[in-house]
């Protein structure tokens, strides 16, 4: 299959691509290296020993979409494109509103004119806002608590009217929980480009020295040890729900949303007694006042995507931290070295 990849520089695309190639699909990746480098896609090859057809564009560049479409027979799209920072978000909104959203409308009218109805889409369970209860099935109901949240809610929106304007499109909603993790061989992993936002980076790069230590939102949540709990899933996991939503797609289904996570809730306490077992280094770490805007506790029922996509994540937080190790200890500086 001919699939189109949007972000597919990026940390969830660059392991979804490669998981692509080695199951021997044709993959053309469209990014604009905002968030990315063109190195993770170089070793993506490397490790693969297969081509990438790569386009340097913005997805707001309607002319270069549309010849990409015209360029190659693409059969099905896997949109990962888009700003994912919640706290800049804040301070940009029309900026978020504008790549996100706009982005994926260019992008849905490039498939339309070209007859292309198959999309797999980067939703988040952050459009569960804060759950009335644990395990989240896709059945919640949604809202959002910033730009970002929107963005992803809005494109289900607008993703999910196309379907109703024409039955044959085959859309997949992914709602991700919290991707962690790097592929085995060390080669490619998360590469944040400032002082991370997300737990696991962060920790990492305390281990490895770049950071001092680390604060931890809260302890004082309803939780088993009053830091915050989330569902985290390794990134070779979701990569290959990826696969397994694309081969739904192939089946007609119309409209199908999943949550993409473990089913299972850690705690940030947990994740950093997990890393140090993993790195053998000590996290120093401090409590201190809840992040605004954080939940206490968020976990997926993933059984939907089980019993329909055939779809499993295996890999538990001790390999997650184990690959996220050997990611950032081999490459303190991501992909600058
Ligand atoms: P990422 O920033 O590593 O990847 C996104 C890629 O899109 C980057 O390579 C960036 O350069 C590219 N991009 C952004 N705007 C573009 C545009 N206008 N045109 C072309 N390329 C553009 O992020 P990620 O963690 O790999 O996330 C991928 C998707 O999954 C995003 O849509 C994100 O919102 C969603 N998601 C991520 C998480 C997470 O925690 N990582 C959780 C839920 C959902
Ligand atoms: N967290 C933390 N310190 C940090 C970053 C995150 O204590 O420097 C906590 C955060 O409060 C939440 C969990 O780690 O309970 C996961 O946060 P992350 O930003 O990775 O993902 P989120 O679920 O918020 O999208």
């Amino acid at each position: 299959m001919n699939v189109l990849v949007t972000g597919g520089a990026g940390y969830i695309g660059s392991h979804t691509v490669l998981e692509l190639l080695n199951e021997g699909h044709e993959v053309i990746v469209i990014d604009n290296l905002s968030n990315s480098s063109k190195e993770a896609l170089r070793r993506v090859q490397e490790i693969t020993g297969k081509e990438v057809i790569f386009y340097k564009e913005d997805l707001l560049n309607k002319q270069q979409v549309d010849k990409i479409f015209i360029n190659h027979s693409i059969d099905s799209v896997i949109h990962f494109a888009g700003y994912k920072a919640v706290g800049e978000s804040v301070a940009e909104p029309l900026m978020y509103y504008d790549n996100n959203i706009t982005g994926t409308i260019y992008l849905c009218e490039a498939m339309k004119k070209h007859g292309v109805k198959n999309i797999v889409f980067s939703s988040s369970a952050t459009v569960y806002g804060d759950p009335h209860k644990v395990p989240i099935t896709e059945d919640f109901p949604l809202s959002a608590t910033n730009p970002y949240g929107r963005t992803k809610l809005f494109i289900e929106y607008i993703l999910k009217d196309l379907h109703v304007a024409d039955e044959s499109w085959n859309i997949a909603l992914l709602r991700y929980f919290n991707p962690v993790g790097a592929h085995k061989s060390g080669q490619i992993g998360e590469d944040p480009n400032d002082i991370p936002n997300n737990l696991m980076p962060y920790v990492s790069q305390v281990a490895v020295g770049k950071l001092k230590e680390l604060a931890i939102f809260g302890d004082d949540y309803p939780t088993h040890d009053g830091t915050g709990v989330r569902d985290y899933i390794h990134v070779v996991d979701l990569a290959i729900g990826h696969l397994k939503a694309l081969k739904k797609l192939n089946s007609n289904p119309g409209l199908a949303v999943y949550n993409l996570g473990t089913g299972k809730g850690s705690s940030v306490l947990d994740m950093v007694k997990a890393f140090e077992k993993a790195s053998g280094k000590k996290i120093p770490y401090k409590i201190a006042p809840r992040r605004p805007g954080d939940i206490a506790e968020c976990y997926a029922d993933p059984s939907k995507a089980e019993k329909e996509l055939n779809w499993t994540a295996t890999r538990g937080i001790e390999e997650m931290c184990e690959d996220t190790w050997r990611w950032q200890s081999k490459n303190p500086n991501g992909y600058k070295n």
